[in-house]
């Protein structure tokens, strides 16, 4: 057995995943730990993070998640000098109802109202106008969102890669991870590409992540990963001034959204429990999203460009997980995140640096009013 206990093979902190959360993890360690990122694929991003809609939005997921979300957009509306474009790309979002969800959107306006003036309750006029594709008769209320953004999910998570390895990180690529044991001199991980030692493992393995920490000797937290599908469509109109359309109208959800060269990406929203796997697309749910889009709009979707499926990975109330695990030293959890782990990746990686240096959260959460006991594992 290679002794990974020092030397070269041995660092401070030992990420376990190359999605958008294991690298914004390691961007924001890097800085001052020496850290290896650890993937089970031949590439990064290969499951939830590449299958987004690749969405911003910071009044959608709860307040948890919302907070975590305006503390990340500084760093997503920030001109990096590595970035030859934006992050974000303005996107109204437009959420949808009819008279029997007129009650829930109302209070979602007036919630999302009280942390920004701009988002808005819109009435059934000025809903055709946002968005002229929907057919009368089926939406009489909507929710208005203006400061929504498409965001370059591919382009985020090489920038947090790119900061990351500045900073000294290694990433090891067709590394699973199926050992890890803790002695003396801290973690040893067992992977497919040979051992490494560390000081500290974070559990940044997505739909894995109860797998990844009941190896580790740590209680699950009882996550649930989710199938939800995309695909691409192509329409008739052009789109590009069109909102981001989200249904929620009883029996008729879907989204859509806006797509260079005259596509939509859309989906049912469904959510279906799933095991941890390389997810596909089902033709029923890619069917049933067709179906509930003609019948609110008159686009007449008729053909399916790319289909994929991610995992959205909830722990039992829906909120991320971040932070040490009680009863297993130098082991953290970055899981959890659900609809919401590329919007609210910046400021997941700041939560983790924080903790791992020892020091406070940073006061772009602590001002919002976000603790470390809103995230940990046994809130
Ligand atoms: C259809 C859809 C739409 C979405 N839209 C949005 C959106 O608009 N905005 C938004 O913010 N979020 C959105 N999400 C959610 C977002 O994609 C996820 O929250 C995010 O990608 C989760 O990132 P992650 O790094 O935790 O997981 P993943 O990207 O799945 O990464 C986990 C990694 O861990 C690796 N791993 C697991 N076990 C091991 C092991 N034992 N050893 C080594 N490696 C291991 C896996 O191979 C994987 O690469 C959407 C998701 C879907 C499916």
């Amino acid at each position: 057995m290679v002794d990974v206990s020092s030397g070269p093979n041995f660092f401070d902190v030992a990420v376990i995943g190359g999605g958008i959360a294991g690298v914004s993890v390691a961007r924001a360690v890097a800085e001052t730990h020496s850290v290896v990122l650890l993937e089970q694929e031949n590439e990064l991003a290969h499951h939830t993070t590449s299958r987004s809609a690749a969405v911003f939005v910071e009044y959608e997921g709860g307040p948890t998640f919302d907070r975590l979300a305006s503390a990340s957009r500084p760093f997503l509306e920030f001109e990096h000098d590595e970035l030859d474009a934006p992050l974000l790309d303005p996107l109204p979002m437009l959420n949808i109802g009819g008279e029997a969800e007129r009650s829930s959107l109302e209070a979602a306006a007036e919630e999302a109202a009280r942390l920004s003036p701009e988002v808005r309750l819109v009435a059934e006029d000025e809903l055709y106008e946002l968005a002229p594709m929907l057919n009368p008769g089926h939406v009489s209320v909507g929710v208005y969102d203006p400061t929504a953004a498409s965001l370059d999910v591919m382009a985020l998570h090489q920038l947090y890669l790119r900061k990351a390895r500045s900073g000294g990180a290694q990433v090891r690529r067709a590394a699973r991870v199926e050992e890890l044991t803790h002695g003396p001199h801290g973690w040893t991980v067992g992977t497919t590409a040979g051992p490494v030692g560390a000081q500290i493992v974070v559990n940044a393995a997505g739909a894995w992540g109860d797998q990844v920490g009941s190896m580790a000797g740590a209680r699950p937290i009882g996550l649930t990963p989710m199938r939800r599908t995309a695909f691409t469509s192509p329409v008739k109109a052009d789109p590009t001034h069109w909102p981001f359309v989200y249904s929620r109208v009883e029996g008729r959800s879907c989204y859509f959204k806006p797509e260079a060269g005259g596509q939509l990406l859309c989906s049912l929203s469904e959510e279906n429990p799933s095991e941890p796997c390389d997810a596909k697309p089902e033709e029923l749910d890619v069917a049933r999203a067709i179906d509930n889009i003609n019948h609110l709009t008159d686009l007449d979707l008729r053909s399916v460009g790319i289909a994929w499926t991610g995992l959205r990975t909830f722990a039992p109330d829906r909120n991320p997980v971040f932070g040490w695990d009680d009863s297993v030293d130098g082991f953290m959890w970055m899981v959890g995140q659900g609809g919401c782990g590329i919007l609210s990746s910046a400021a997941a990686g700041d939560v983790a640096a924080a903790l791992i240096r020892g020091q406070r959260l940073p006061p772009s959460l602590t001002e919002l009013g976000l603790t470390i006991g809103d995230l940990g594992p046994r809130r």
